[in-house]
């Protein structure tokens, strides 16, 4: 079967096909020609994931997923959240968003937070959501230099050292995004 995934992020777009292995064909945007700015104005994970979903399916007709990802702060009342790309501002900088967030929790000493992608399927007119949480703390200042977005400030629960310390196959293999895909994976396997 063929399913569009609404990304054109190829490290994305890899983890997920080796995920879902040979029965489904995981189709980019590039690779239907939607080169459409999918606006992100959902004001939760969900809401956004089944914009980018929906666009896809109405306006090219495909049976497709998206996901969304943000990164929540207990004592931020789950802050950044769906903000988590743009907390610094719209210049989506990594290092002035963990810079935010750590002078936010200076003097706090809740510091757990959680990683949640959710996923949003649409195969015909039915619609599933997926998600997939990885909890963990907040560390004091950054630690590694390996992944992305926030890997170098969060630690994950029984591990002892953040995202960005971690060989990338471990990571992905306890990620929020590895999580919510399994789930697509087993609904697909069971459902479809
Ligand atoms: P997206 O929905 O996958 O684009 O993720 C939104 C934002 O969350 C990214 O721009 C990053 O700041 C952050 N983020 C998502 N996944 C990760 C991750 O695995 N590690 C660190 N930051 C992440």
């Amino acid at each position: 079967m063929k399913l569009v995934f609404a990304t054109n992020n190829r490290h994305k777009l890899q983890e997920v096909r080796d995920i879902l292995g040979e029965r489904v064909e995981v189709l980019s945007l590039k690779d239907i020609d939607c080169n459409d700015e999918i606006p992100e104005t959902g004001t939760t994970l969900e809401e956004n994931a089944l914009i980018k979903a929906r666009w896809v399916k109405e306006k090219y007709g495909y049976n497709c997923f998206a996901d969304d990802t943000g990164l929540e702060v207990e004592a931020l009342g789950g802050a950044p959240g769906v903000y988590s790309a743009r907390y610094a501002g719209e210049e989506c900088d990594s290092q002035a968003n963990m810079l935010k967030l750590l002078e936010n929790l200076t003097g706090k000493s809740n510091r757990n937070a959680q990683f949640r992608t959710v996923i949003a399927l649409i195969i015909e007119n039915k619609e599933i959501l997926f998600d997939g949480v990885v909890k963990g703390v907040i560390s004091e200042k950054k630690m590694g230099d390996a992944g992305f977005g926030y890997d170098p400030i969060f630690i994950p629960d029984g591990y002892g050292m953040s995202f960005a310390q971690m060989e990338s196959t471990l990571k992905n293999s306890i990620s929020h995004r590895y999580r919510a895909t399994e789930k697509l994976n087993d609904y697909i396997n069971n459902n479809i």
